[in-house]
């Protein structure tokens, strides 16, 4: 549960290596939060990054107590610095995930936390135009998601959505039984369900710093999706399967006819080689697919934390008369496990 004095929204913004964009960040956030009318506090984290986005967090938290910081002990991924910011989110009624590198602007969030007081749990920012990514990106990001929508069944994800949303605290307290390793965080979103809306905006450029992704990021982002979604490409070898016996069945019966009716002057050397390789392609395909799988299964039975904490500095109650200079209350955490 939470104290009576924590701020009734949290803003978690995981960050790797941002130094350039954070304080600019930080800047169109108060603004935007400005007129709101909520207690508001940003859980920012650091996954490890190998820049000063550290000691920039540190000095913007010395200036605004609302900033809180949750350092990681590596570099942990995206979806886990998520977790981890979601994990140490004080705000009692409602939650923001928001990326550091302005791509997702803070002048959106009044409209996300409009929708949740119209009684929506998950409100989620879609995205119109995606301003300065190549048009192979957006291809292939279409293209992944028609791919989830036909294979997702009951769990939809909604399209051009990233992980700009807002959750409310029951939606949050949801989100966070799912504690699995391979964390594709725009699934576990759709999994937990609640009523949901959609707040269209202009998706921006990055403001600064560079992307983390390459397309071997993105390929193995997609296959974490697919296998963390759906079993589906497992019965692939099942019904492969069944195919080639089907067609085998046919083709020897005309080899037997054949052979009774002509006699057999053996040759078919080059037919029985494509054959041959066909299916040894066949089955080292899906054996890969089943080590997707179990590879997957393996992490999961290690049962290891999601993270480690090297510090958290928490934000400071909204209005207790404290002062700025003594707050770090949970200093040197080293090795907290969340
Ligand atoms: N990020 C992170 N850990 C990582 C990679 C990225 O916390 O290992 C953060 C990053 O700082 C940013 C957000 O995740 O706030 C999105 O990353 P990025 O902008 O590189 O992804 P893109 O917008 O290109 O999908
Ligand atoms: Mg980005």
């Amino acid at each position: 549960m939470t104290s009576p004095a924590a701020p009734a929204l949290s803003v978690v913004v995981p960050a790797y290596n941002e130094q350039e964009v954070l304080p600019e960040f930080h800047r169109r956030l108060a603004a935007a939060l400005e007129g709101i009318d909520l207690s508001w506090e940003v859980v920012y984290v650091n996954d490890g990054s190998r820049d000063t986005t550290l000691a920039v967090m540190l000095g913007l938290q010395a200036q605004d107590p609302r900033a809180a910081v949750v350092n990681l002990s590596r570099n942990f991924g995206k979806e886990i610095a998520l977790t981890a910011g979601l994990d140490h989110a004080r705000g009692s009624e409602a939650v923001v995930v928001i990326d550091a590198d302005l791509q997702d602007p803070p002048e959106v969030i009044p409209d996300l936390i409009a929708g949740w007081r119209e009684g929506f749990d998950v409100v989620y920012a879609q995205r119109i135009t995606r301003e300065g990514e190549s048009w192979f990106k957006k291809a292939t990001a279409a293209g992944f998601y028609r791919l989830m929508q036909s294979i997702g069944g009951k769990v939809q994800l909604p399209p051009d959505t990233g992980d700009f949303r807002l959750l409310s605290r029951r939606a949050l307290d949801a989100l966070l039984q799912l504690r699995e390793q391979h964390r594709f965080m725009k699934g576990l979103f759709a999994w937990i369900g609640f009523p949901a809306k959609a707040v269209r905006y202009d998706r921006a450029p990055r403001a600064a710093g560079t992307t983390k992704w390459n397309y071997w990021k993105l390929w193995n982002f997609s296959l974490e999706g697919i296998t963390s979604f759906t079993v589906a490409p497992l019965k692939v070898a099942t019904y492969l399967g069944l195919a080639t016996a089907a067609v085998a069945l046919v083709y020897g019966a005309v080899v037997v006819v054949k052979t009774l009716l002509f006699g057999n002057p053996v040759a078919g050397y080059p037919s029985l080689l494509t054959v041959m390789l066909f299916l040894g392609g066949v089955q080292l395909i899906t054996l890969g697919i089943i080590g997707e799988y179990l590879g997957r299964v393996f992490n999961e039975t290690k049962g290891r934390p999601l993270y480690l904490v090297e510090r958290h500095l928490p934000s400071e109650p909204p209005s207790t008369g404290a002062t700025a200079g003594d707050q770090p209350a949970e200093r040197a955490t080293l090795g907290r496990v969340a």
